[in-house]
């Protein structure tokens, strides 16, 4: 049976409380800090989408220059504290650690990361002087990292920005679409206003591109546009049974943990998920914490072809979360309009297709999970026909830029989710840097 509030108060704290525990005083951070090898050329650094100088913050936090280190990683990263909890490390900094090639732990670089990053927003320092306004205006359409980070940058520079923002609060998918485990909504925006905190920025909620503003409006009030808009549909799956009650889609579920509380929301007993990538993993362990008796993953590949990680992989396994690998949804049964069932495909590998991975192909072979709860997190789709109806060039929906981050638009430029279709949050900061830097020289500014 499908119902909310499962639990007690204190078995949803418990089950949400942060997976990030953090170093509990500066010698901890320090002896972690201390066996950095302060690589020349390191290969954390190299990693990282955002260029983050690893050795230098590290050994600043070892000299006890922690308000150092914290403007190193937020010179940046402006969203440097949430990255340190959300992003992939172990494909990027921390699997690119030298202590790697020696089979030894490598430095735990999120966590030295999260030490300053966390000191700089909870004593609000402020390491960013924005320079006097130059009179002109920038219009940002979305508050997601991509967006913020644009805004941090052309704020410095001067610029009055004004971001857009359809939700009611700001920090995008970080707000809205990340387990509440590894970012709690209160540090979500705690981050938000530390990025504000700069000034010169205003973000003004509750307006969406297409139906409280307009891109012909905003090119008319502003010296220059830039799209960070995101991804937002959920991909169907195209199978008999889809608009049963208890289909859900992930991104829908994890947006209503964090928007309405854990008690709120109705989570199955048994629950499929369907997916393998992180929102797919969020949505697993989540429907878990919030006390589903069981959770089952389907993936139509193998663990080798997985979008996620293997440290997500095991956090979904850790929570008892079953995974069946090679097996696709082929239709949702139910009765009396619930879902009672899913039917599922056994697949095998064959070719590989044009993302280089063996395709998925269809044995034949059926078997049916007796479930009450079926969440989609197959991914998702780029805003196709708002897109193309503001008659912005775009591939399947997915805006198409220069090298100058500039779309066919003159003055519009765009970045992020709504031009990658969906990557990191940190891929979504440096784009943002891209986008400003880009707007700079349309400017004329130096
Ligand atoms: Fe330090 Fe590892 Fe980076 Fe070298 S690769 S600088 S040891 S974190």
């Amino acid at each position: 049976m499908i119902k909310n509030n499962r639990l007690s108060d204190e078995q949803y704290a418990e089950n949400f409380n942060d997976i990030h525990p953090p170093y509990e005083n500066i010698t901890a951070a320090k002896v972690d800090a201390n066996r950095c090898l302060f690589c020349y050329d390191a290969p954390c650094m190299k990693s990282c989408p955002t260029s983050i100088d690893v050795p230098k913050f590290i050994k600043q936090i070892a000299t006890e220059n922690i308000r150092g280190s914290a403007h190193t990683i937020f010179t940046s990263n402006i969203m440097g504290a949430g990255c340190s909890k959300v992003c992939p490390v172990e494909k990027l900094c921390e699997g690119a650690c030298v202590y790697n090639l020696l089979e030894e732990e490598p430095i735990p670089i999120a966590k030295l990361q999260r030490y300053s990053t966390e000191k700089a927003m909870q004593n609000q320092w402020q390491l960013f002087q924005r320079k006097q306004s130059i009179g002109k205006k920038v219009a940002i359409v979305g508050a997601g990292p991509a967006g913020l980070s644009c805004a941090h940058s052309l704020s410095k520079e001067g610029i009055d920005v004004t971001i857009y923002e359809k939700e009611s609060k700001g920090g995008g998918l970080m707000t809205y679409g990340i387990a509440a485990y590894k970012v709690t909504p209160q540090f979500c925006e705690d981050e938000v206003n530390y990025i504000l905190s700069i000034g010169g920025i205003e973000i003004k909620y509750n307006q969406e591109l297409g139906k409280n503003i307009s891109l012909v409006d905003l090119q008319k009030n502003y010296d220059a546009v830039y799209l960070g808009l995101g991804v937002g549909v959920a991909r169907q799956l195209d199978i008999p049974g889809e608009d049963l009650v208890g289909v859900v889609d992930a991104i829908n579920f994890i947006y209503n943990i964090r928007d309405k509380g854990y008690a709120e929301v109705p989570v199955g007993d048994k629950v499929a998920v369907i997916g393998m990538g992180m929102t797919a993993i969020d949505a697993a362990t989540q429907a878990k914490r919030l006390g589903a008796k069981e959770v089952t993953m389907l993936y139509r590949r193998t663990e080798e072809e997985m979008p996620c990680t293997k440290h997500e992989l095991d956090i979904a396994m850790l929570d008892g979360c079953e995974i069946i690998w090679l097996a696709a949804p082929k239709e949702v049964k139910g009765v009396d309009g619930k879902v009672t069932a899913l039917i599922c495909t056994k697949m095998q590998l064959g070719e590989p297709d044009a993302s280089g991975r063996r395709s998925p192909v269809d044995t034949g072979e059926t078997f049916s999970l007796e479930v009450d709860m079926v969440i989609k997190a197959a991914g998702q789709v780029p805003f196709e026909e708002l897109i193309s109806g503001n008659g912005i060039k775009n591939s399947k929906g997915k805006i198409v830029i220069d090298e100058k981050c500039a779309t066919n638009i003159a003055g519009v430029f765009a970045g992020g989710d709504a031009v990658n279709g969906g990557k990191e949050v940190v891929d979504a900061v440096q784009a943002g840097k891209d986008g400003a830097k880009a707007i700079m020289a349309y400017l004329n500014i130096a």
